[in-house]
Parts: C-alpha cells; sequence; structure tokens
C-alpha cells in the first residue's frame, strides 16, 4: 500500500515520524505536517520564542513584536531587550537550518519502549503545533459544516428543478397528445367525408376504365 505509506511522511518536509504528524487544514487542503512545518507555515500563531500557541489573536500591538521578515509575532516580554519593534527577527528567519523540534536517539519507536528524549523546548514546540492544529481542524470542521449545508441546499433546488422540468414535460406531452388526437380526429372526420366522395369517384373511375376497355 504505497499510498497509505505516503500519508505517513509529512506532507512539508518529508519525514516519516508518524507518530508524531498533525492533521491540519493548511491554505484550504488538509496535510499531514510534522511539528517543525507546522510552526514554520504557522507564522503569528505562536511565539516564536516560548513557543506559546495564541487561543484566538496575537497579543496587543503594545505587547508584541512582529519579526522583521516574516508575519511572525513575539510577546514582547520574550524578546531580548536589544530587539526594538522594527529590529526583531524570529529565529526562523535569522537562522535557516532552526528547528522547533528535534528528537534525539533512536528514533525506531517499538511498541511500549520509547527511547526517544525530546527537551523542553522540543515539548513546548510540540505542544504548540498541537494546539495550532487542532484549532485548524475545528475551523475546517466549522467549513465543512457550511459547505455541506450549502451541498444539501444545492441538491433540494436541483431536485426541485427536475421535478418541475418532469412536471413540465408531462404537461407537454398530455397538451401534445390531446392536440395529436384532435388532428387524429379531425383528419378522420374529414377522410371520412372523403371517403364518401372517393367512392364516388372511384365508382366513377371504375366507370372510366370500363368504359375505356
Ligand atoms: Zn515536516
Ligand atoms: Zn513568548
Ligand atoms: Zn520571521
Amino acid at each position: 500500500m504505497k499510498q497509505q505509506h505516503q500519508s505517513f511522511d509529512c506532507g512539508g518536509c518529508g519525514s516519516n515520524d508518524r507518530f508524531l504528524l498533525h492533521n491540519v487544514r493548511h491554505r484550504g487542503s488538509y496535510r499531514r505536517l510534522c511539528t517543525n512545518c507546522i510552526l514554520k507555515t504557522h507564522q503569528g500563531h505562536f511565539c516564536p520564542i516560548c513557543l506559546h500557541a495564541y487561543d484566538t489573536s496575537p497579543p496587543p500591538s503594545h505587547a508584541r513584536l512582529t519579526c522583521a521578515k516574516c508575519p511572525s509575532v513575539c510577546h514582547l516580554s520574550c524578546a531580548t531587550s536589544s530587539s526594538s519593534s522594527s529590529s526583531f527577527v524570529c529565529p526562523p528567519c535569522l537562522n535557516p537550518n532552526f528547528t522547533f523540534f528535534e528528537v534525539n536517539g533512536d528514533t525506531q519507536m517499538d511498541a511500549g519502549d520509547d527511547k526517544r528524549a525530546m527537551d523542553l523546548g522540543s515539548a513546548k514546540a510540540l505542544v504548540a503545533a498541537a494546539k495550532i492544529a487542532a484549532s485548524s481542524m475545528i475551523k475546517a470542521a466549522a467549513v465543512a459544516r457550511v459547505e455541506a449545508e450549502r451541498r444539501v441546499k444545492e441538491a433540494t433546488l436541483a431536485k426541485k428543478r427536475a421535478r418541475e422540468a418532469l412536471e413540465r414535460l408531462l404537461y407537454l406531452a398530455a397538451k401534445e397528445k390531446e392536440r395529436d388526437s384532435k388532428k387524429v380526429k379531425s383528419t378522420n372526420d374529414k377522410r371520412g367525408g372523403d371517403k364518401s366522395s372517393n367512392g364516388l369517384y372511384s365508382r366513377q373511375g371504375s366507370n372510366h376504365g370500363g368504359a375505356g376497355n
């Protein structure tokens, strides 16, 4: 099952640590991302210094610093005293190789025997990523619900249109039938009149024929 195996890889960096992947809805599509990729694609959703995930919105403007290079927002209290509002650059922007999450040791997870060590920073990053993923999926569920309701409405409307079209078709078919039967009747009437005269003509014709012979 190649596809199943693929879904265990991080959709961002390809890391295949399936026990540490989060489900998120990012830019309109569902993805499975590792902690590091979640945090790197959700700047502004958490403080890059203390790794606290913001519940609804980032801290107010007087209590935060925004990265000069990306939308990342950190607590003013977390920034070093030397950073000012114009000079703050978040850790991933300072160092492209920066990683929020690192697990040391044996990466093979045996059942009941996890030998890996996680430092406090990585544990905090994991919690922040899990919180961001959870709120993203809650939003996605709301979007999906609205979408489902819209589809139900569309389906109901389509059904109504189909019923109306069918009614119209039946009505037209009935009308057509009625017109046809009238036409047939009037043709029959005409033909009946013709028949008598035809009989007369044919008789005359046969008489003619007889005379000709
Ligand atoms: Zn990743
Ligand atoms: Zn902070
Ligand atoms: Zn940044």
